[in-house]
C-alpha cells in the first residue's frame, strides 16, 4: 500500500516510531504528528534515511537534531 503523499516513507520500520523502541506512547504520539506525517522531509532522521538507509540511524537520533545530520554523515563517510 502507497503511503499517503505527506507521510513519511520510513514510517513502520523508522526504529523510532516502533512500539518496541522503549519510548512513551505519548512522545511517539507527537513525533508521528509533527514529524511522520506532516512535514517528515525536516526530520533530522530522514534526512540521514534518505542516505544511509533508515536501519543506519541510531533509535537516539531524534528528527530535531538537524545539527547532528551533517556531522553524523560525515563520521559514516570517512
Ligand atoms: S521519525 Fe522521521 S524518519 Fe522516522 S518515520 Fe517519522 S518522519 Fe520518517
Amino acid at each position: 500500500m502507497v503511503p499517503p503523499k505527506n507521510t513519511c516513507k520510513h514510517i513502520g520500520y523508522c526504529a523510532l516510531t516502533r512500539d518496541d523502541a522503549g519510548y512513551s506512547p505519548e512522545l511517539v504520539r507527537i513525533i508521528r504528528t509533527k514529524w511522520c506525517h506532516a512535514d517528515y522531509t525536516q526530520c533530522a532522521r530522514y534526512r540521514v534515511a534518505r542516505v544511509l538507509g533508515p536501519k543506519a540511524v541510531p533509535v537516539d537520533f531524534f528528527p530535531t537534531e538537524i545539527e547532528r545530520t551533517e556531522t553524523f554523515l560525515a563520521q559514516t563517510a570517512s
